[in-house]
């Protein structure tokens, strides 16, 4: 199967609605309704990197999107569109239709369009770019946690590591453990429910103690947070912050959102991060979290 033939077959769709132009000219072109912001994102999965080479392939286009929308979520945004790069090794046309089925899945579910891309061969990577839309000025950042401000965690945090480790380890993971590493749940509904309400919020992609660390330095703040000792990274939750009169809101928004919100600490004027143990104890993380290109 050739390019221009797969394109065609899997991943054109008719332009409707604000895709002005989408996938078939030389680039797409969109209408960002008045009295919003565009927020764009992007994420590469590498084969060997950020999935087994043999995964399955629903599973892998559900994750390249999930992903991304995870980001949009974080900063408070509504999906709208998104640009596709695959790199195949080869045009296998039943890996490709259970790739674009997992992707258009999530895709339809989320209210986001694909509105062009590029297919290459190579070494098999999938880029995804992802815009959505905030009102004017609305967006969640990093930056706005305030001393004093309560932290907040959405879901549960460390399936997918334990999933992972367990998979590096034994070849092999619970069925529940499994889902959570290759099919995450993106926190569309809360990440727009907070807005407003969050002073700060970012997703935890590459393990609690880092992204917290992002919202930090950011910030200029320290923490202190209550939790034992856990594994992070590929979670694909929410770590925000919020002023603690807006406790009740937050965790009604929470409800609304059928989504399960703890709070977890509280944010120090001190940079620095303190975490405690249910002995109340504090202790040292064993990983920081994942860095690409860090010393082995
Ligand atoms: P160009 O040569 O101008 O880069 P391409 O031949 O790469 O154009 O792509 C033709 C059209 O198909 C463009 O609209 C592009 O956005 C779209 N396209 C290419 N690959 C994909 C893909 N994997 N998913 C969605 N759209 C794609
Ligand atoms: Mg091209």
């Amino acid at each position: 199967m050739h390019e221009f033939d797969l394109i065609k077959r899997y991943f054109q769709k008719p332009a409707a609605g604000s895709v002005k132009i989408g996938v078939g000219d030389d680039a797409a072109v969109l209408a960002v309704p008045p009295g919003y912001e565009l927020v764009v994102t992007t994420d590469t999965l590498v084969s060997g990197v950020h999935f087994f080479a043999d995964v399955s392939p629903a599973t892998l286009g559900h994750k390249a999107l999930a992903v991304n929308l995870s980001d949009l979520a974080a900063m408070g945004a509504q999906p709208a569109w998104f640009t596709l790069a695959l790199t195949l090794s080869q045009a296998d046309p039943e890996w490709v239709d259970a790739f674009a089925q997992g992707l258009f899945l999530l895709a339809e579910s989320s209210g986001i369009a694909l509105v062009g891309g590029d297919t290459t061969q190579g070494p098999l990577s999938i880029t995804i770019t992802a815009m959505g839309l905030v009102p004017q000025g609305q967006a969640l950042t990093r930056g706005g946690a305030q001393t004093g401000d309560l932290v907040f965690v959405s879901g549960t945090i460390g399936d997918a590591a334990q999933a992972l480790a367990d998979l590096k380890k034994w070849g092999q993971t619970p069925t529940r453990l499994r889902a959570r590493l290759e099919c995450p749940t993106p926190r569309l509904a809360l990440g727009q429910a907070l807005r407003g309400l969050a002073t700060a919020c970012i997703d935890v992609s590459d393990g609690l103690v880092q992204d917290l660390g992002h919202i930090l330095a950011a910030s200029g703040r320290g923490a202190k947070i209550n939790l034992s000792p856990f594994l992070s990274g590929d979670d694909y939750e929410l770590l925000f912050t919020a002023r603690e009169h807006s406790l009740a809101d937050i965790m009604a928004a929470a409800v609304a959102c059928e989504c399960v919100v703890t709070p977890i600490g509280h944010i120090q004027a001190e940079p620095g991060l303190h975490l405690i143990d249910a002995q109340g104890q504090e202790y040292q993380p064993e990983e920081p979290g994942f860095q690409h290109f860090s010393e082995p």
